[in-house]
């Protein structure tokens, strides 16, 4: 068939064929077949209309298509949307001032995905131990969390626990010193190492399965960083951008990392946009040529994010995701059903712990909700995170607070 017999002929499954043929087998997707969203909701090939309790992993906070992230993307796509790094660009100094001022630094370095991102941070973190810090060469470590989520790299599957994501990918990076999440007795001992340059940690461990540390966790590992002179890196990729409840998780305990680490709805889903964030004692430790990418930073870029990031204020997503979930969770402890082992999160961060019953796991509950009209992944077996778009108003939040309901009462 020609492409253009595919495009006339497309339906579900045959969708799922061609990917499954043709794609790489790196993903387990939920069988649905996705072809346009707005707002909370996305539509399916035959045109069943779901509510996204997913948001692409917490991408699209701004809701599907927003108009006017659209409008912008499609206004800069017709005028310049790539130049390298180079050449200046008429955007991306705007930008550059725009989003230091949105989140109080003093400079961002623009890349395109969170992985990247955190790469990024993590050469920012070993060169200022180098620089400023005064750490021997080559021996500079950086602390991270058991059950971290940062990427899928070499060196980023090097600092993870998950045997999925770092089996049989081997050799791995150096220089990573692995302590468990939410301990701070753990942390103490970790940093009394002289060589750690940073502490890298999720505020809240969103692919773990929204695991939620104890309220001072932040606020106190960050104090014990400054009394060793340990750089406080947050990643925000998922947690940032009003999804908790604040624009930053890190706000919870008002604390202001030395680098920020953003992503996924810094472009509300729109466009791959990621970005590190430092004062300059930081970020001028990297020189010209020691870093970069072909599009970190283009023009398109630069235009989405601003609209992406002036959208969340505008329409005060963070006040909204607080709101709601506080009503989303009260809603979901009361539903009577055993497969409910555990409720928790933060703003719209949620997950449920789901107890498997008569053989029927987190993966059937989604698969029951699919059917039911909404749709959530299960992460790690057992859980099952909920992160619907942060435009969505308490009417649609009840009504697929109606379908968790029903789907899961339908294995009592
Ligand atoms: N950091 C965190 C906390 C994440 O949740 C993710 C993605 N789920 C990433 C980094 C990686 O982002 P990307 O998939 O854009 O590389």
């Amino acid at each position: 068939m020609t492409i253009e017999e595919l495009a006339e002929k497309m339906n579900s499954s045959l969708a799922m064929e061609l990917e499954d043929q043709y794609g790489a087998h790196n993903y387990h997707p939920l069988p649905v077949v996705l072809s346009r969203g707005e707002g909370v909701y996305v539509w399916d090939v035959e045109d069943k209309q779901y509510f996204d309790f997913l948001s692409a992993y917490s991408a699209v906070n701004q809701g599907h298509c927003h108009p006017r992230i659209i409008n912008t993307l499609v206004e800069q796509a017709k005028t310049l949307t790539l130049t390298s790094r180079a050449f200046y660009n008429d955007s991306l100094g705007i930008y550059e001032k725009f989003v230091t001022e949105y989140f109080g630094y003093d400079k961002v370095l623009p890349m395109n995905t969170g992985a990247e991102a955190v790469e990024t941070a993590l050469k920012l973190c070993r060169r200022w131990g180098y620089d400023k810090k005064g750490i021997p060469s080559n021996e500079a470590r950086i602390i991270v969390c058991e059950s971290n989520f940062h990427g899928r790299t070499i060196s980023i599957v090097s600092m993870s626990t998950d045997p999925d994501a770092r089996g049989g990918f081997g050799p791995y990076t150096p220089g990573f010193n692995i302590i468990p999440y939410n301990d701070l007795n753990a942390l103490e001992k970790a940093l009394e190492d002289p060589n750690v340059a940073g502490f890298l940690v999720e505020p809240i461990q969103g692919e773990a399965g929204v695991f939620v540390p104890d309220e001072g966790y932040i606020a106190k590992a960050y104090e014990m960083c400054k009394a060793k002179n340990v750089l406080f890196i947050a990643d925000e990729v998922q947690t940032g951008i009003a999804r908790t409840g604040k624009l930053l998780a890190c706000e919870h305990e008002n604390v202001h990392p030395d680098m920020l680490i953003l992503g996924k709805a810094i472009s509300g889903g729109a466009y791959p946009i990621s970005a590190v964030l430092a004062d300059d004692d930081i970020m001028l430790c990297i020189q010209p040529g020691q870093h970069g990418s072909t599009f970190g930073g283009n023009p398109v870029a630069a235009k989405v994010a601003i609209t992406a990031l002036e959208v969340i204020k505008d329409e005060n997503l963070a006040e909204n995701a607080e709101k709601l979930g506080k009503i989303f969770r009260d809603e979901l402890k009361k539903i009577p059903s055993e497969m409910i082992e555990l409720v928790r999160g933060k703003g719209l961060l949620n997950a449920v712990v789901i107890k498997p019953k008569n053989g029927k796991t987190a993966w059937d509950v989604c698969v029951k909700m699919k059917d039911n009209g909404l749709l959530a992944k299960p992460t790690h077996n057992h859980i099952i995170r909920f992160a619907p778009p942060l435009v969505i108003n308490e009417e649609q939040l009840l009504q697929a607070l109606d379908i968790i309901h029903k789907s899961i009462l339908s294995f009592e």
